[in-house]
């Protein structure tokens, strides 16, 4: 059979941050997508990995797992249909490159390009922006490798359960190929402010998150100002962009900011000043691991994502949650947070909120809700952030808040299920298409199945 695998043996491999340690029997490494076909249908128990990005068990299975990382990434681009089909264990670094060879963009990137793409869009990961859905909203067609081994495509408006099954947690199948929407390719820069008056932010939420194509804003909630805002401004075709000058012949500074907006004369944006040099979103870090700042223009795959693909993404050393509210509720969320700093500050090592469109993904944290993202870089101290979770939790509950799938948090079945109106459709999809629970795990039962 043309795959390589790794016994286990009970001493697991470790996802990326080095907290969780895989406990299946085995990691096979198909080449083919027959021997992915054979693999499931032999196997009890199955579940694919992808990149190993998440912070918890969401992709570990009793039985064995299945990485795509051996199967070539076949990228076929349909410029007439404005898609491009790829392998899932793809990763968006590889893709991005790619469609930048023809002239094609991805609508957004996540904060790292090393992530796979089935992994990315099976937990919802997104980027930000307000007219930005999360990265699972580009995704046009999935064919999935089902239990009993037969290949399915699922594809937006005609198949029935798609909706469903785009966010699936692996729950329905190996995902070998998805096709996801492109578009011509655009440029982008970035530009960074600091030191914010919260009560500036705050006052002009709105106005800020609309300021630019996607906003970051980082923070450790503590103090009174945003230590950090990250800017993507889309420069307008033909636009180009050279650095702190060339602002205001792309139209940034006027760009809708409102009172305190973007100012052309002092560099300034909603009390923020314009930051010098690049900047790392962790205090003190070398931003030599990000994406190019100071307003210099640059392609979309080198400026949508913070990190850049040759260098490990944020700290390397650190664990993350995130929770999602509707928009409508972010001041509100934000207050909640800078009254928790007393016990949340001390374990991070920085906060970010982003904004995620709507859209109509039964699992996504973002399901029928224009929805703001609470994201936390944590210390690499789980038992501390095990103890703070429920905080945070009970804290952002009255708000509806949904957390991350891939990311720590403690929330089981009982808790997600009446955050999402399709929950139970999403498990009738699941034991529709897989009855034996061949693809489920702990971590599904626990947090879906309950
Ligand atoms: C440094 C860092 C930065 C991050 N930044 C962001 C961010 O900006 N935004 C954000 O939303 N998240 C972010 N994340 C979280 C990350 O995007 C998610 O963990 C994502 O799921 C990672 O994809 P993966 O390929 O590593 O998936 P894995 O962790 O390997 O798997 C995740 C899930 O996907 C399933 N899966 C994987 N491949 C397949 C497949 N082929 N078929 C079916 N199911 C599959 C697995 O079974 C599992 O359920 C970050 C993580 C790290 C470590």
């Amino acid at each position: 059979m043309r795959t390589a695998t790794t016994q286990l043996g009970g001493t697991g491999e470790l996802n990326w941050a080095g907290n969780y340690r895989y406990g299946a029997t085995a990691i096979h490494r198909p080449r083919t997508v027959d021997v992915v076909r054979a693999l499931v249908s032999a196997a009890p128990k199955v579940r694919a990995v992808g990149s190993r990005h998440s912070f918890n068990s969401i992709a570990d299975s009793s039985g064995i797992l299945i990485s795509l990382e051996d199967l070539e990434p076949d990228i076929s681009i349909d410029a007439a249909a404005l898609t491009v089909s790829v392998s899932g264990g793809t990763r968006y670094g590889t893709l991005a490159a790619e469609l930048g060879r023809h002239g094609f963009a991805l609508a957004n990137l996540a904060s790292l390009p090393h992530i796979s793409v089935a992994g990315a869009i099976a937990t919802a990961t997104h980027g930000s922006g307000d007219t930005n859905g999360n990265l699972a909203t580009s995704v046009a067609a999935l064919e999935l490798v089902c239990a009993d081994g037969t290949v399915r495509t699922l594809s937006r408006g005609s198949s029935p359960g798609f909706d469903g099954a785009v966010v699936g947690l692996g729950a329905l199948g190996i995902v070998t190929r998805v096709t996801l929407d492109i578009e011509p390719h655009f440029e982008v820069r970035q530009d960074v402010f600091e030191q914010l008056p919260w009560g500036t932010v705050l006052a002009n939420f709105d106005a800020v998150t609309s300021s630019a194509y996607s906003v970051s804003l980082f923070t450790d909630w503590s103090g009174g100002t945003v230590a950090q805002a990250w800017l993507k401004s889309r420069i307008p075709d033909g636009g180009t962009s050279t650095g702190a000058h060339a602002a205001v012949r792309t139209g940034f500074f006027d760009s809708p900011g409102g009172a305190g907006g973007p100012d052309p004369a002092s560099r300034t944006f909603f009390g923020g000043t314009a930051a010098p040099s690049a900047r790392h979103p962790l205090p003190g870090v070398s931003a030599e691991n990000c994406t190019e700042q100071l307003g210099v223009a640059g392609t979309w795959a080198e400026r949508l994502a913070h990190f850049r693909m040759a260098f490990t993404p944020s700290s390397g050393e650190e664990l993350q949650s995130e929770y999602f509210v509707p928009r409508e509720h972010a001041v509100a969320a934000i207050g909640i947070m800078r009254g928790l700093s007393e016990a949340v500050t001390p374990l991070l090592q920085v906060a970010e909120i982003r904004t995620v469109a709507h859209d109509r993904l039964w699992l996504s944290p973002a399901y029928g809700q224009a929805s703001v993202g609470l994201h936390f870089t944590w210390k690499p101290d789980q038992e501390a952030v095990e103890r703070v979770l429920p905080l945070i939790e009970e804290g952002l509950a009255p708000l509806g808040a949904r957390p991350h799938w891939a990311k720590l948090f403690t929330a089981d079945a009982a808790a997600l299920a009446p955050l999402y109106p399709r929950f139970a459709d999403f498990r009738k999809l699941a034991e529709g298409m897989d009855p034996e629970g061949k693809f489920r795990n702990e971590f599904l039962e626990r947090k879906v199945f309950g």
